[in-house]
């Protein structure tokens, strides 16, 4: 017969309201001290995965994001059910993370710059790309291009959702299709790239930004190891993390979480005329403003080639 002690025995997890392992040095980390430090380990750097919500809050000017659309609901129209039915799938995602589908898209403003911005949270069915995804990106697109304003679109997703079926694979062509209206507008469009950014996100928007951000060792693919292996029959090495396609041309820069908002502002001011009395110029036409400094000390020394610099000018917003 066992004995029962008077006690109940010790917890040997630590709880999860409280601490979280970091699974880069395998310390135990304080979630108030992790929230400080924006989720990033201070021991080894490791990046832990944010909600959409809180990416917003890091990013923008604080009080600034209004968000659109919130209530848009995805629907089971294929009646899909693997492990367990969509619509229950859906439900405790919902119950879990407060969002109604796995992106939060809205205006805000970035270092005084209104932006249109939607972020997505892998934290609801892996960030998969379903109806409402495809939508709220196509919404954040379609706004940047009615208030001329840049786009930013922060990915975090397995891919294209599943349980969608062909609906999903649609949003792969939609969301093209609006981020190649705002290239041909000439309004800026910085993607960033977030751990995981993989599939159908991977293959359609995220890469195509005019400036491609990552965090770093973000996962960042097409497929993963054994769709990858099988099709080309050998074992991969390491799974691509943001350096390596930054050294192979598809990231233009890996920036710290802490440095991310900085980054981004300094960006938009390459990018975009600068805001007066802090509220965010609608973008006229879209022009470099270092190019306009450039120009503006080209045409004092030689007033006469002012035609010359205006063509330059032009020439470096196609660019
Ligand atoms: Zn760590």
């Amino acid at each position: 017969m066992p004995v029962r002690l008077p006690f109940r025995p010790r917890r040997d997890a630590y709880p999860p309201d409280l601490w979280t392992k970091c699974p880069g040095c395998s310390e135990m980390l304080f979630n108030k001290q992790l929230d400080k430090a924006l989720r990033v380990c201070p021991g080894c750097g490791h990046h832990f995965r944010i909600s959409a919500r809180a990416r917003i809050e890091q990013l923008v000017d604080p009080g600034s994001f209004v968000e659109r659309d919130s209530d848009l609901t995805p629907v089971d129209a294929l009646g899909f059910v693997d492990l367990k039915a969509y619509t229950d799938r859906l439900l405790s995602a919902q119950l879990a993370t407060g969002l109604r589908d796995a992106a939060v898209w809205g205006l805000a403003r970035m270092g005084g710059r209104q932006i249109s911005l939607c972020a997505m949270d892998f934290f609801f069915i892996g960030g998969s790309m379903g109806s409402v995804v495809g939508e709220k990106v196509t919404r954040a697109g379609e706004a940047a291009l009615a208030e001329r304003v840049p786009l930013l679109i922060v990915s975090s997703s397995g891919g294209a959702r599943m349980q969608e079926g062909t609906f999903s694979l649609m949003q792969l062509v939609k969301t093209m299709s609006i981020v190649e209206r705002v290239r041909e507008a000439g309004i800026p469009y910085i993607s960033l790239m977030t751990d995981p950014t993989t599939g159908g996100v991977f293959a359609s928007f995220a890469v195509v930004g005019d400036v491609n951000l990552a965090e770093p060792n973000a996962l960042i693919r097409f497929a993963g190891d054994r769709v990858a292996s099988g099709t080309i029959g050998e074992e991969l090495p390491e799974p691509p993390r943001a350096e390596f396609l930054m050294s192979h041309g598809f990231v233009d820069r890996i920036v710290p979480r802490e440095q991310m908002r900085d980054e981004i502002i300094s960006l938009l001011g390459f990018l975009m005329p600068a805001p007066q009395n802090g509220q965010g110029e609608p973008l006229a036409s879209p022009t470099f403003s270092r190019r306009s400094i450039i120009s503006a000390i080209t045409g004092a020394l030689a007033p006469d080639s002012n035609g010359e610099n205006a063509t330059q000018g032009e020439g470096a917003t196609n660019g």
